[in-house]
């Protein structure tokens, strides 16, 4: 009896298998298509946009939010995100990188 009844619960929970990684952005707690956001990185040298999301080191995801993007540059979630903290030249860095074009 149980045994039917878990076969019937497996069938219909059936879906696509779907590859696409999936990331958290940091400021809206959105899950994402990872190709959708932006990976930010932590360098000894400062907070750094990496668009190639290679890089080494600590990183944190942001949406395509414009209003994401100034809440990461100007308060600090992005910075525990990150457990470090962002210098002025950080925070400008980030609100630049998504103002141009
Ligand atoms: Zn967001």
């Amino acid at each position: 009896m149980s045994e039917h009844r878990a076969r019937l619960a497996t069938a219909s929970g059936a879906a696509k298998p779907r590859r696409v990684p999936v990331r958290t952005c940091v400021v809206c707690r959105e899950q994402v298509d990872k190709r959708a956001l932006t990976r930010l990185v932590r360098r000894v040298d400062g907070v750094y946009v990496d668009p190639s999301g290679k890089q080494p080191g600590r990183g944190a995801y942001l949406c395509d939010s414009a209003a994401c993007w100034e809440k990461a540059a100007s308060g600090d979630v992005l910075a525990k995100a990150l457990r470090t903290t962002l210098t002025p030249e950080d925070r400008d860095r980030i609100r630049n990188h998504k103002a141009a074009p």
